[in-house]
């Protein structure tokens, strides 16, 4: 028998995971970043076969990873993590620049980048594990820690989307759901699945526990991804 609680045990980190080919660039939020070889360096990165970036880095044979810093912002894991580059331009404001092999390298919100050439790609089934060997990296700042994705579940409130190698069916969860009373409001992020319960308020946001949905400000945005209030539903 599985036990699905055991899986969110299991620690990592959070990276910006890019790639360009031609003029088309691409990119998303992963856990799944690892390094498989000290000699040359190697990393590993699992991309789902339906995200737009996977056909981006089977074309160009190369990616590039940014290290996720604790203050990363909300919109950039909004953007690059819960929306698809076949829809909008994701690096639209976003600070990066073209490494050796051809990949965007993203500074905002990183500590640390990486350029990979892709030297082995396999197939395991609903994703592919792309091997790449380390061409080039560099810090970007030294003194904040890196975004782990136990603080991404547990502080932000975070959650994997759908395509993540490490999503989990919440139905399959015994999580402690918040309880709906005539007191307590919950409305849900239709992009990230983040939960406002108007009871606890937002305390990224400084919005006092108690505020109801509607009393929000019309600025408020989701404190995981950056999604208008337009974006909420009521559960
Ligand atoms: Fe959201």
């Amino acid at each position: 028998m599985i036990n699905f609680e055991t899986f969110f045990k299991v620690s990592y980190g959070l990276y910006l995971v890019t790639a360009k080919y031609k003029d088309t660039k691409a990119g998303y939020v992963a856990n799944t970043v690892f390094q498989v070889t000290s000699n040359p360096p190697k990393f590993g990165i699992s991309c789902n076969k339906d995200n737009f970036s996977a056909e981006i880095i089977k074309k160009s044979g190369a990616f590039a990873f940014s290290v996720l810093g604790e203050q990363a912002s909300t919109g950039l894991i909004g953007d690059f993590g819960y929306r698809s580059s076949r829809e909008i331009d994701k690096f639209k404001g976003v600070n990066f620049f073209i490494g050796e092999t051809g990949s965007p390298v993203v500074l905002d919100s990183s500590l640390a980048w990486f350029d990979c050439k892709v030297t082995e790609t396999f197939d395991v089934g609903s994703h592919l594990l792309f091997i790449g060997e380390a061409i080039a990296s560099d810090l970007v700042k030294k003194e904040i820690k890196p975004l782990t994705y136990n603080y991404y579940r547990e502080v932000m409130k975070g959650f994997s989307p759908k395509n993540a190698p490490t999503y989990v069916d919440k139905a399959l969860i015994q999580e402690n759901l918040p309880l709906i009373t005539s007191e307590n409001e919950l409305w849900q992020c239709q992009l990230c699945h983040f939960t406002y319960e108007s009871e606890k308020g937002d305390p990224i946001s400084g919005i006092a526990p108690g505020t109801k949905f509607a009393d929000l400000p019309d600025d408020w945005t989701c404190p995981i991804c950056g999604a208008d209030k337009s974006l909420f539903e009521r559960d």
